[in-house]
């Protein structure tokens, strides 16, 4: 069996990171192992409490599982110290870790940064060179290019810079652009990927979208095969998403 690790942050609600991630890899059929690198007191409707991972404690649970596997495909998501990002990027390096997804959470969807200052950058110089795939959303692409994204002509421009930055592909998710949803896809060439825009607040999408990636990844799709046939799980997961507390609903996966 193939095997996909996350490197992620712990959300009570299971609707979020490193719950949802395996719930993701296990859709896949690929097994799923995880280090948490942050954890989170939230529900449905609020982030209450944010708690970084000491980095004695991340090394400690990747020694332990390196010790014993190799993943396939690797993903990172919310880790909210730049300890933290250090402490990931030697132990990819030390392991030559491959086809790594970067998803470079900043925000929760109910305006709670997720991240300490300074983080984004030490992902942008340590992390982002070592990847095989980022996924900002318009937002974060916004924030860690220093480019306003207003329109399709300025998603272009930052998925330039983003890619310069060393990822081999990136995808700025999630258009504004009215009831089309655009995810613009970019390594070297762009392919934009239009899907009808489902209403509602749905929490944990940038996580399932990115966690699918690595899981065909780790099968050996391709980037551009595993972003087409990730589109459809998210839509397929949204659509069916249920609301089992009394915020936003939750991705049924
Ligand atoms: N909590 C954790 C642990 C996350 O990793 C993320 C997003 O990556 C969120 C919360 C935010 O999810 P949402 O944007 O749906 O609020």
């Amino acid at each position: 069996m193939k095997t996909a690790l996350t490197i992620a942050g712990f959300d009570p609600t299971g609707g979020a990171g490193l719950q949802a991630d395996l719930k993701v890899f296990r859709a896949f059929g690929v097994h799923g192992l995880s280090v948490v690198a942050a954890i989170t007191a939230q529900n449905t409707k609020r982030v209450n409490a944010v708690f970084s991972v000491s980095k004695i404690i991340i090394k400690k649970q990747f020694e332990t599982l390196m010790s014993d596997f190799r993943p396939d495909a690797v993903k990172i998501g919310m880790i909210y110290s730049i300890d933290a990002v250090d402490i990931i990027s030697d132990m990819i390096h030390k392991h030559s870790l491959k086809n790594i997804v970067i998803d470079p959470v900043t925000l929760s969807s109910s305006g709670t940064p997720l991240v300490e200052d300074g983080t984004l950058d030490a992902i942008k110089k340590t992390l982002f060179p070592l990847s095989k795939v980022i996924t900002p959303n318009i937002y974060e692409a916004s924030i860690l290019t220093g480019i306003m994204i207003e329109d399709k002509k300025g998603m272009e421009e930052a998925a330039r810079v983003l890619k310069d930055m060393g990822a081999d592909v990136v995808i700025i998710t999630g258009g504004h652009l009215e009831e089309i949803a655009v995810d613009l896809y970019y390594n070297g060439n762009f392919h934009a990927m239009k899907k009808k825009k489902l209403r509602g607040n749905y929490h944990g999408t940038g996580c399932v979208f990115s966690a699918a990636i690595t899981a065909l990844l780790a099968l050996d799709y391709n980037p551009l095969e595993a972003t087409i046939k990730s589109k459809d799980f998210i839509s397929n997961a949204i659509k069916k998403a249920s609301h089992p507390g009394k915020g936003m609903k939750i991705l049924n996966i």
